[in-house]
């Protein structure tokens, strides 16, 4: 069973938001519980009333987007403990918002360390939130830069450091993926992609799919999501993504660039009309 869902702005607040998502037949949403970027974060309606509008209009699960202004793979230790601290109170945000999942990205590497130093750095902060009650998701990345947490082989030593839990899973992003350098074209490229995670990470730990295309070329590592098929991604992986994530139930969110209704109509439609087939 596949459950569609996309990336939405809450800036009209969350019930206009849960509103407008079920008209527009979202079934799962991702938001962001406070300005990424940073800011005085916003108050939240009570966890008893977000539980009735959730459930009012069929959405599940909800994701919650970490911020990025802090760098959970940082080695510097004040710049670690800031990480580590406003993630903690990002995990008791998604609880107060009754949602499902913290989507964390691992960060990037800081001047003078390493990228295995800066992916144990990350599954430090990763421990430390489990301190918090809820669920973490370990977002792929696309490599710009000094971004950590690219590979799955990379991914994977972050999970073996966190070790066996249910509380930590995979959030699959596909344009990040083929930014890096899997590329996504044929559904061969994908079965390939799956055996990958499957080896590396165990595909009953992915909890979700960032459904994206890349406008940039496989291996560019330039984090620029596009809308559906007018990327790099293929229609014949795309098939292959929507009968796996039916298979195991993983959600799909949509990450339009815009992530206005619009831009998102298209991308809904390009998906819909490919469950058909
Ligand atoms: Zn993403």
């Amino acid at each position: 069973m596949i459950r569609i869902g996309a990336q939405v702005s809450v800036a009209g607040g969350m019930q206009l938001t849960l509103t407008e998502a079920k008209q527009t037949g979202l079934e799962c949403l991702q938001i962001f519980s406070r300005s990424p970027v940073g800011g005085q974060s916003r108050g939240l309606p009570q966890s008893k009333q977000m539980a009735e509008w959730l459930a009012g209009a069929h959405i599940r699960p909800l994701f919650v987007h970490a911020p990025y202004f802090v760098n959970p793979a940082a080695t510097d230790d004040a710049m670690h403990a800031k990480a580590c601290q406003v993630l903690g109170d990002e995990m008791r945000r998604v609880r107060h918002l009754a949602g499902d999942f913290l989507v964390v990205h691992p960060g990037h590497q800081q001047t003078g360390s390493g990228p295995e130093e800066a992916l144990d750095a990350f599954a430090d902060t990763v421990v430390s939130l489990l301190s918090t009650r809820g669920r973490v998701l370990i977002e792929n990345t696309a490599g710009q830069g000094k971004e950590v947490g690219s590979g799955f082989e990379d991914l994977a030593r972050v999970f073996n450091a966190v070790g066996k839990t249910s509380r930590v899973g995979l959030m699959l992003d596909t344009a990040h993926a083929m930014a890096w350098g899997y590329p996504l074209t044929t559904a061969d490229d994908w079965n390939r992609l799956c055996g990958l995670i499957g080896e590396y990470i165990g595909l009953a730990r992915v909890k979700g799919v960032h459904l994206n295309d890349s406008m940039f070329a496989v291996g560019s590592r330039r984090d620029q999501h596009a809308a559906l098929l007018t990327g790099y991604l293929g229609s014949e992986a795309l098939q292959g993504i929507i009968a796996t994530a039916d298979l195991h139930s993983w959600p799909l969110i949509l990450e339009t660039p815009g992530k206005n209704a619009a831009a998102r109509a298209a991308d809904l439609e390009i998906l819909r009309r490919t469950m058909r087939m």
